[in-house]
Order: structure tokens, then C-alpha cells, then sequence
């Protein structure tokens, strides 16, 4: 098969069919975009009573949620020392119990819901690119135990062959709570789950603009959409690595980084088996990553920041190259085999680099997953959803300081990311 510049997981996927309906006058609750952010929402609200209607620019799932590597992941992108000497340790307890709890969520939701993802703890893998990350390791895997009493198991260089059959690793870390699903498969499900509690769903419908507006005496929003207008009594904003000047507040607040995937054709089971003999979700210890995992029909998917600008035609033929060439760097044994498909998507970083959740603007927000999304921002979705049905619930990312640009040197449009690309790799150098 000739190298397709497609999404693999859109080919396994089936999604809703969602029918043209007019737009609602009024709603209790717009939300603005069909990821997993915003459908898990929608699904909360719609089953606590409220009228929801999710407006999507595209079609449902069409962000980052199916173009992602279905990694459901424990932990934040940000060390646990960093978070600690932010936040201290009791808020960072309750950040790390979260991120536990996120995972359980998705397996929840995935339950409750039947959706057929291929859902699986299988655990994931972090390897060390050098003996001094490696060094890390040991003392990461104490302070979890102790300020989180959470188990993480470092593996040995030479215990890692039992893990992943590549011998250019310092050694590895892994956590079994965490696993992998499908992530077309899940969007087109969370999508099913939504509407089945009543929520409506407005694909090719872009949210152009909000102002406040009260009717009848209750406060609101009057949303400017590109099919007409409506009114909304709350606004959440689910839009991650998408989100644009229709929120110029959150837009200041987030840098829209590219990442990009290719996948190989299917492998003979041996090799796949030795590749990945425990099947785990795998990522590397460098700023600049490579993430990669075994498909269920046994592609190995690769993927990685090989251009830092968001995708486009251009970015996502040059990283077909750049990461089939990674990719036999971590494992000669795949010289061969053919790469099926490349695609790429955005992701959402604060500047932080923390995932942030709260109220800008008098709007609702949930974004700044920094590549730990899949678990996250289900869960976001259905805690925010909480909130604004007029619950209190737990949430340690609520309140916390949600920094702009140093010197607010930005309008939302990344004119550093060549730079920041280039300082990641200086980082990995050196460090
Ligand atoms: C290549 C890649 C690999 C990744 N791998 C992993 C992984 O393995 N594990 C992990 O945890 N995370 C991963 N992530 C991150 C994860 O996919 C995201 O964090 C997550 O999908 C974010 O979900 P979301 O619903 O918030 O946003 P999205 O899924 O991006 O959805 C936002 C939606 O908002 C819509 N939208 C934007 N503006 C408007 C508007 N004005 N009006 C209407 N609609 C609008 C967009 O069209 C889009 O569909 C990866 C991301 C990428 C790109």
C-alpha cells in the first residue's frame, strides 16, 4: 500500500451519523467543541437534566481526540519535584490522586457506555534516553511512593529487554495503572453517549463570537455561530489545540503545538511480540519525544513532535520521514517495513505547561492537557459539567494561577515555536 497522508484510527472508526437539525433558540449550556472534553461534558449535563447543544466546527471527534496515540496516561507532562516546589505537597497529592482517578474515569465511562475501543491496562513504559535520566528514575519512583502511594517499578537496562526489544535505552520506569484505547473508536462512542442522554450535537457549526446578554432577567450569552444566532445560559470552551480569537482570553493563554504520527503496515506476530512484548504504551525521557505503541492489529504507531508548527501538508510529509527515521533509530529490526500512514494534529501547552480548568471571561474552560489529554480531558469534561450543574466537586486544577506569555509578548499566534523547537533540542543535548 502506497503511504497514505491519513489518519490510521479513522479507518477502525465508525461515527455517529448526526443529522442537520435548525439551531435552538435557547440552551441552558453551549458547549464549543466535539473532542473529548466537550462531549464527555455534554454527556454529564445532558444527564443531569440540562438542555446542552456542542458546537463543532468540523465534525464530531475531528481534533486531537482521533488523531491522537490513545495513550491513557497516569501522572502530568510537569516532573512530580516541579509540581511539588509549585504547589506544595497537599496540592500536589490531590493533583496526583486526579491524575490516577482519570484513568478510572475513561475505564468507567468506557464501561458504562459499552464503547468498543479496545480499551486495556496494559501500563505504560517511560525509557531513558540517558544514564542520568535513568539516575532520575529511582528517586521519582520514591517520592511517588511516598507523598502518593502510588507504585511505579524501575526496570534495569538489563531487565529491559522483558519490556521493549530495543537495546539503546539507559533502563526504564513502569506504571501499570495506566492504558491504551483506540481513540477514534472512543470519540465516536463518547459522541453515541451524548446524544443517547440528550444532548444535540451541531457539526460543521463554528462558534464565532460571545457577548454577554441577559433575557428575561437571567444572565447568558448571545453566541454568533456560522449557521445563526442563539442564546446560552453557560458557555464551556472545550477547544484545546483548536481554540481560537472566538476566545481571545484562552487564545493568549496556550500554544498550539503539532505533533505527528506514522504507523507501519501490519507486523508478523513474532516481530510485533519482540518489539513490545508486554504491549505497553511507551514514551522517552527527551524535552523533543518520541511516543510509540503497538496498534491492535499490530502496526507499530510512532509518533512525535518532528515539526512543532501545527499540521499541514507540508509539516506532515517532512515528519513521515523524520520519524520512520527515529523509529528504526529505537528499533533497527523495522528497516523494512512499510509506513501506512502519517498524520498529524494539535495539542494544547499553557505556558506552565499544566492543565488548567476554571472560569475566564465568565466562561467555563477546560484545556492545557500538554499531551496527557486522552484521560484528563474526559475527566475535565465531566467535572466542569459537575460545576456547572451546581455541584462543589474535588477538582485541584480549579483556581490554580493560569499564567500568559512571560511580558505578555503574544497574541495567540506562536511566532517562537521554531525557537522553542530549537531550544528543546539544545535541552536534550545537554541535559
Ligand atoms: C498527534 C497527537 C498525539 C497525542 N497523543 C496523546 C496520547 O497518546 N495520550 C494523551 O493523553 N494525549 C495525547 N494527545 C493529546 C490529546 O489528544 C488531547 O489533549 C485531547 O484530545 C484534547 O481533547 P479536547 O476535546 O480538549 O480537544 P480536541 O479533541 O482538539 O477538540 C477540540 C475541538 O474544538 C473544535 N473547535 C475549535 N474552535 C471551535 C469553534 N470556534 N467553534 C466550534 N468548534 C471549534 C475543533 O474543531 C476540535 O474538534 C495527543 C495529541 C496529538 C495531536
Amino acid at each position: 500500500m502506497a503511504l497514505q497522508e491519513h489518519n490510521y484510527w479513522l479507518t477502525t472508526a465508525d461515527f455517529p451519523k448526526i443529522e442537520t437539525w435548525p439551531l435552538p433558540d435557547r440552551v441552558d449550556v453551549a458547549v464549543i467543541g466535539a473532542g473529548f472534553t466537550g462531549l464527555s461534558a455534554a454527556r454529564t449535563l445532558a444527564q443531569r437534566g440540562a438542555k446542552v447543544a456542542v458546537f463543532e466546527s468540523e465534525t464530531v471527534g475531528w481534533g486531537a481526540s482521533s488523531r491522537n496515540g490513545g495513550m491513557v496516561l497516569t501522572g502530568m507532562k510537569l516532573g512530580v519535584n516541579q509540581v511539588i516546589s509549585k504547589y506544595g505537597r497537599d496540592l500536589t497529592r490531590r493533583m496526583y490522586a486526579a491524575s490516577l482517578a482519570t484513568v478510572d474515569c475513561v475505564e468507567q465511562l468506557v464501561r458504562e457506555e459499552a464503547i468498543d475501543c479496545d480499551f486495556s491496562r496494559c501500563g505504560h513504559l517511560e525509557v531513558a534516553c540517558k544514564q542520568k535520566h535513568f539516575d532520575g528514575y529511582a528517586r521519582q519512583v520514591e517520592v511517588i511512593a511516598r507523598e502518593f502511594n502510588h507504585r511505579l517499578r524501575v526496570v534495569q537496562r538489563n531487565d529491559l529487554s522483558a519490556e521493549i526489544g530495543s537495546n539503546i535505552y539507559y533502563g526504564g520506569m513502569v506504571d501499570e495503572v495506566s492504558a491504551g484505547l483506540n481513540p477514534a473508536r472512543y470519540v465516536a462512542g463518547l459522541g453515541r453517549a451524548a446524544t443517547k442522554a440528550g444532548a444535540e450535537i451541531f457539526e460543521h457549526t463554528r462558534v464565532e463570537d460571545m457577548q454577554r446578554e441577559s433575557r428575561e432577567g437571567e444572565a447568558g450569552w448571545k453566541i454568533t455561530t456560522s449557521r445563526g444566532p442563539l442564546w446560552a445560559g453557560e458557555v464551556f470552551v472545550a477547544t484545546s489545540g483548536y481554540t481560537s480569537k472566538a476566545t481571545p482570553g484562552l487564545q493568549k493563554k496556550l500554544i498550539p503545538i503539532g505533533s505527528f504520527i506514522v504507523t507501519t503496515e501490519v507486523l508478523p506476530e513474532k516481530l510485533a511480540h519482540e518489539l513490545s512484548p508486554r504491549n505497553r504504551m511507551i514514551y522517552d525521557s527527551k524535552n523533543y519525544l518520541y511516543y510509540y505503541r503497538l496498534t491492535p492489529d499490530r502496526r507499530m504507531l510512532f509518533g512525535g513532535r518532528a515539526a512543532f508548527f501545527p499540521e499541514t501538508d507540508q509539516t506532515i510529509r517532512r515528519s513521515a520521514e523524520i520519524l520512520r527515521r527515529g523509529m528504526i533509530d529505537v528499533y533497527p529490526q523495522l528497516r523494512d517495513a512499510k509506513i501506512d500512514y502519517v498524520w498529524g494534529g494539535t495539542l494544547d501547552f499553557a505556558f506552565d505547561i499544566m492543565p488548567h480548568a476554571g472560569q475566564l471571561d465568565g466562561m467555563y474552560y477546560a484545556v492545557g492537557y500538554a499531551g496527557h489529554g486522552v484521560a484528563m480531558a474526559t475527566y475535565q469534561g465531566q467535572k466542569i459539567a459537575e460545576l456547572i450543574a451546581g455541584d462543589k466537586p474535588d477538582n485541584p486544577f480549579v483556581g490554580i494561577p493560569f499564567p500568559g506569555a512571560p511580558l505578555g509578548l503574544y497574541n495567540g499566534r506562536p511566532w517562537f515555536l521554531p525557537f522553542a523547537g530549537m531550544w528543546y533540542k539544545l535541552l536534550d543535548w545537554v541535559s
